[in-house]
């Protein structure tokens, strides 16, 4: 039987969103409907909804990407998740059986690619809408193909795992998975918001043992400091370039420098602040479609290395699930990243607040 729903529609690029009724077909086969508890509003949605991203975002859509719910009906086919499952919709599903899911260097998937029509299961007034990031998780419920839902623990919160759903797994992976953060590193992460300051938590799980946080808003201090940065810098305090200035205070570079903000420049600055001969810059951030980026190539034959993370490098069905796990352990801390609950109907809100850069995530729970 096909369900109403409460979703937030986007009828075109910078349209304001329209919160109504939607119908949601009955799952099809390897698919699964989905009840969303929480749902996260990541920097992305507000890329995608300017239609500065176009892979994966098409209109009209149900935006959102970062959820936790619950199973409500499984279609045919579907072997791996039951009625009453919790599951975390990903945007990198994971198919099992294909190259990339073969391959432990990569969270990517086949399937991400092709084999979808990268429409909901979603209807409003006659139209068809997309699933933004092939998910679209602003409404109450969701059809999922069982690739893209990671099976997680049912003890743990849902605005808590739906944040791993995207922005605290980018930065907790970045330093855990993809660069593999040796203990006794020096680490530099520009851009304090939720995924700067996972990158803080996942490097002082590695064992860092320096960890530099770099900010304009001297407001993000505190709470960079409580996950674990052992020093702070105000670039706009500076009188030189940051990269230079991460040199001199390192002795010849950070380690590993982890660019969060995703502008041209500072990725610029965090490769200038890299380490030579062995130094990673990992570019975490998304900058917009048809930006090009220049840095000088022969540092990167003195042994830099320049490489980007696409949601930490976390697989969904295998990865995901064990970071929840770690969670529950205490191993990290993302209660005190989720600064705000709201409800659908307070969406465009959250998200203007999100654009002004206040509080760190915000969370529209059903
Ligand atoms: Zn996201
Ligand atoms: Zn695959």
């Amino acid at each position: 039987m096909p369900v109403i729903s409460r979703a937030a529609i986007a009828m075109a690029p910078g349209s304001p969103l329209i919160i109504d009724k939607v119908k949601i077909d009955t799952p099809g086969e390897g698919e699964v409907l989905v009840e969303i508890k929480a749902t996260g509003l990541c920097h992305t949605d507000l890329s995608a909804l300017a239609g500065k991203v176009g892979a994966l975002v098409h209109f009209p859509g149900i935006p959102g990407h970062e959820a936790g719910g619950v199973v409500v009906e499984v279609g045919p086919g579907v072997t791996g998740l039951e009625v009453g499952d919790h599951v975390i919709p990903y945007m990198c599903p994971e198919c099992g059986h294909c190259d990339f899911c073969h391959s432990p260097k990569t969270n990517l998937c086949a399937e991400m690619f092709t084999g979808h029509d990268l429409k909901t299961r979603a209807e409003y007034n006659g139209t068809r809408l997309h699933a933004f990031h092939d998910l679209g998780t602003f409404s109450n419920f969701g059809v999922y193909r069982e690739i893209s839902l990671a099976k997680v623990r049912k003890d743990a919160p849902f605005e808590q795992i739906a944040y791993l759903g995207c922005g605290a797994t980018t930065g907790l992976g970045a330093a855990i998975i993809e660069a593999q953060v040796e203990p006794g590193s020096t680490v530099a992460v520009i851009g304090l918001g939720g995924i700067g300051l996972s990158v803080i938590q996942g490097a002082r799980i590695c064992g860092a043992s320096r960890i530099i946080a770099v900010d304009t808003n001297p407001a993000k201090e505190a709470l960079a400091r409580k996950m674990g940065a052992t020093e702070f810098v105000n670039p706009k305090t500076l009188d030189k370039e940051l990269g230079q200035h991460i040199v001199e205070i390192t002795g010849a570079g950070a380690d590993y420098v982890f660019e969060c903000v995703g502008a041209i420049s500072t990725i610029q600055h965090a490769f200038a602040a890299t380490h030579f001969a062995w130094g990673v810059c990992m570019v975490v951030g998304l900058a917009p479609d048809g930006e090009m980026l220049s840095i000088p190539p022969t540092e990167l034959l003195f042994g830099k290395t320049l490489k980007g993370s696409s949601i930490g490098g976390a697989k969904c069905r295998s990865g995901i699930p064990k970071l929840v796990d770690r969670l529950m352990e205490k191993e990290f801390d993302l209660e005190s990243l989720i600064t705000n609950k709201i409800s659908l109907d307070e969406i465009s809100a959250g998200l203007e607040a999100m654009e002004r850069g206040e509080g760190i995530r915000t969370v529209i729970m059903f």
